[in-house]
């Protein structure tokens, strides 16, 4: 008998949607160039700016907020280099000081931009989180000021699901004269995403997190909000930001968000029952686990669970032989054997947070899926359990 294959790890990427995949084989006709004015060059563009409309329409923009970039890590990357940027294509204030603040939490592209920057005579500060993963919000108020240039908090996080509260913190933001980016790479197609109401500046997504090709992102840019494009070259985007359109990604991009805005309230409900079947069978069927993330201001189909005596990397390998693809911390983390940041900043002492995996569901899952989950899970922790000496004899 075939093995089952159950891929539960969402939020590191997810298969293409089969629309979207007609999508651009449709889309692969139209080599045009956007740029170019012949008949080929302005189908491409048409195709171009309905997926701006899709995306602009989805998350309350307008189109000309909307610019395409190469990922969501080059979004994020944009937004953050604002500061580092002194060319006359730059409209920041340069009344305010260089200063950034952001979490403990964020996703490496934003870590590792924000140290960069750190290097380069930026202040940096990194607000704590809560046991749940929430921003501690009195040490934002602290940390903002009158130096600070740009506050960039992630909408959710990638590995514990923890929804922040973005419009408390834009105000927050705001009050103090500063513009406020999120990283809602995880959060935009799984819950409800809303610029306006959100009062953000700045704001990242990613298309291949949501159904849609690898490679392809959008920036929201705040209409007069001060930019600094990070790739300079043609007029591509506005001036936004420079390099020939990626018109396939685009139009998958556009397509994967047409596709969330019909399935995802339909979604979400189903996997948080999933979810809830998932944690029950955990808690029933294996002793000494803890899940992580906020009870309820998760996304619906992330959990994070700690199973005490196991290493998340043996019972990922395990899952992995038996045909289940789960994750430990981000993908971006895995390779290394530090334990996650993330779950380090909300408190959990390291041997515990190596004991952690994600396990992230989406829109091909099944009833079926967390049944065989919940079947073969038990049994692969306590083989590993049985190699701990150190859970042994706390067990003794
Ligand atoms: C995946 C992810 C990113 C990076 O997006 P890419 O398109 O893979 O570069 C950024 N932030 C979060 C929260 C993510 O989950």
């Amino acid at each position: 008998m075939e093995q089952r294959q159950v891929y539960m790890d969402h939020n590191a990427t997810t298969p293409l949607h089969p629309a979207v995949k007609a999508a651009l084989t449709d889309a692969m006709e139209a080599f045009g160039n956007p740029s170019s004015l012949h008949a080929l060059g302005r189908t491409a563009r048409e195709q171009v700016e309905d997926a701006r409309e899709k995306t602009a329409s989805f998350l309350g923009a307008s189109p000309d907020e909307i610019v395409f970039v190469g990922s969501g890590s080059e979004g994020n990357n944009t937004v953050l280099s604002i500061l580092a940027c002194a060319s006359r294509h730059c409209t920041l204030r340069r009344d305010r000081g260089p200063e950034i603040v952001t979490t403990t939490i964020e996703h490496p592209c934003i870590l590792e931009t924000s140290k960069c920057l750190a290097d380069r005579g930026v202040d940096v500060k990194f607000v704590d989180v809560d046991a749940y993963g929430k921003v501690d919000l009195d040490q934002l108020k602290d940390c903002v000021n009158e130096r600070t240039a740009v506050v960039s908090v992630m909408m959710a996080n990638n590995e514990i699901g923890t929804i922040q509260d973005i419009k408390a913190i834009a105000e927050i933001v705001h009050g103090r004269g500063a513009v406020f980016h999120t990283d809602a790479v995880q959060a935009v197609g799984k819950i409800p995403v809303n610029v306006r109401e959100l009062g953000v500046d700045f704001l990242t997504l990613s298309a291949h997190k949501i159904y849609g090709p690898k490679g392809i992102g959008a920036l929201y840019i705040r209409k007069q909000v001060p930019f600094c494009p990070l790739i300079l070259g043609g007029h591509q985007e506005k001036g936004r930001r420079a390099g020939t359109e990626n018109t396939l990604g685009i139009v998958g991009l556009g397509k994967a968000i047409e596709m969330r805005a019909a399935e995802m309230d339909d979604e979400a409900k189903r996997l948080l029952e999933l979810k809830a079947a998932l944690r029950k069978g955990i808690e029933e069927r294996i002793p000494d686990v803890q899940f992580n993330g906020h009870p309820t201001d998760c996304l619906p189909g992330t959990l994070n669970v700690s199973f005490d005596g196991a290493e998340g990397e043996a019972i990922l390998l395990y899952l992995d032989l038996e045909g289940i693809a789960v994750s430990t911390g981000s993908a971006c983390a895995s390779g290394s054997l530090d334990p996650s940041h993330v779950l380090l900043a909300t408190g959990m002492p390291a041997e515990q947070a190596h004991g952690s995996v994600r396990i992230s569901m989406g829109r091909e899952n099944t009833e079926e899926d967390v049944a065989y989950v919940v079947e073969q899970l038990p049994d692969v922790i306590a083989r590993i359990r049985d190699m701990s000496t150190a859970y042994k004899r706390d067990a003794q």
